[in-house]
C-alpha cells in the first residue's frame, strides 16, 4: 500500500451573504443542514477526505465567518488557494450581479500566478425553493453575466439545493477534480522555482570559494 502523503487541496468559497455557503459546506462535509446558521460558525475551514481519479485529496474548504459583507477578508485567507467556488443565491438577483466583483476580489488578494485559467467554478444555490420565488428569466441574465462580466469564460456551473441535498456533491468533486489539477500545477511551478533557487545558490557558492580569503 502506498504511503504518500494526501494531497492537500485548499478551496475558497465566496458570494454575498445569505446565498448557503456554509450551508453547501455544512451539507457536504457534515450531510447536515440547519435553517438558522448564524454568519459566524467559528471554524475556518472544513476538511473532507475523497478519491479522486484514484487519488485520495484532503479538500480544504474555507468559510467566510461573515466578513463577505464588508469583503475584507485579508490575504491569509485567500493564500494558495487552488480552486475559488463562486456562489449566488437563485433568489437574489443582487448576489447574481455581485459574482464578477468577488472574482475579481479573489484575483487581486490572492495573487495567483495563472489569472486567466485560475479554476473558479459558479453555484446556483436554493433551486428547492417556489418557481415563483426565482429570479425571472435567470438563465439568460447567468449567460449574460458569464459572458461579458466574468469574460466569457466557461466556469463550470452547478444549481444546488444544500437544504435538499440537490447536485452538493457533485459540485464539490468537481471542484476538487478542478483543485488537483491547478494543484499540480503549482507543484510544477513550485518545482521549478526550487531549481532557479539552487542555480543562484550554486552560483553564490562558487563565487565564495573564488574569493576567499580564510
Ligand atoms: P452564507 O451567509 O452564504 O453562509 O449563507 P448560510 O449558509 O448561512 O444560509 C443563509 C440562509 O439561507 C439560512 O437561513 C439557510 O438555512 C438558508 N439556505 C441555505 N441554503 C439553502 C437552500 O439550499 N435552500 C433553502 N431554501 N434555503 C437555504
Ligand atoms: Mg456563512
Amino acid at each position: 500500500m502506498s504511503a504518500r502523503k494526501k494531497t492537500l487541496l485548499k478551496v475558497i468559497v465566496l458570494g454575498d451573504l445569505g446565498v448557503g455557503k456554509t450551508s453547501l459546506m455544512q451539507q457536504f462535509v457534515n450531510k447536515k443542514f440547519s435553517h438558522q446558521y448564524k454568519a459566524t460558525i467559528g471554524a475556518d475551514f472544513l476538511t473532507k477526505d475523497l478519491t479522486i481519479d484514484n487519488k485520495t485529496v484532503s479538500l480544504q474548504i474555507w468559510d467566510t465567518a461573515g466578513q463577505e459583507r464588508f469583503q475584507s477578508l485579508g490575504v491569509a485567507f485567500y493564500r494558495g488557494a487552488d480552486c475559488c467556488v463562486l456562489c449566488y443565491d437563485v433568489t437574489n438577483e443582487k448576489s447574481l450581479n455581485n459574482l464578477s466583483s468577488w472574482k475579481d476580489e479573489f484575483l487581486v488578494q490572492s495573487n495567483v500566478s495563472n489569472p486567466q485559467d485560475f479554476p473558479f467554478i459558479i453555484i446556483g444555490n436554493k433551486i428547492d425553493v417556489d418557481e415563483s420565488k426565482k429570479i425571472p428569466s435567470l438563465q439568460k441574465k447567468l449567460l449574460n453575466i458569464t459572458n461579458n462580466q466574468l469574460g466569457g469564460l466557461n466556469y463550470p456551473l452547478f444549481e444546488t439545493s444544500a437544504k435538499d441535498s440537490i447536485n452538493v456533491e457533485t459540485a464539490f468533486e468537481n471542484v476538487a477534480r478542478m483543485a488537483l489539477q491547478q494543484e499540480e500545477l503549482n507543484g510544477a511551478s513550485r518545482n521549478d522555482m526550487n531549481d532557479d533557487y539552487h542555480d543562484a545558490i550554486n552560483i553564490h557558492l562558487e563565487n565564495d570559494n573564488s574569493g576567499c580569503a580564510c
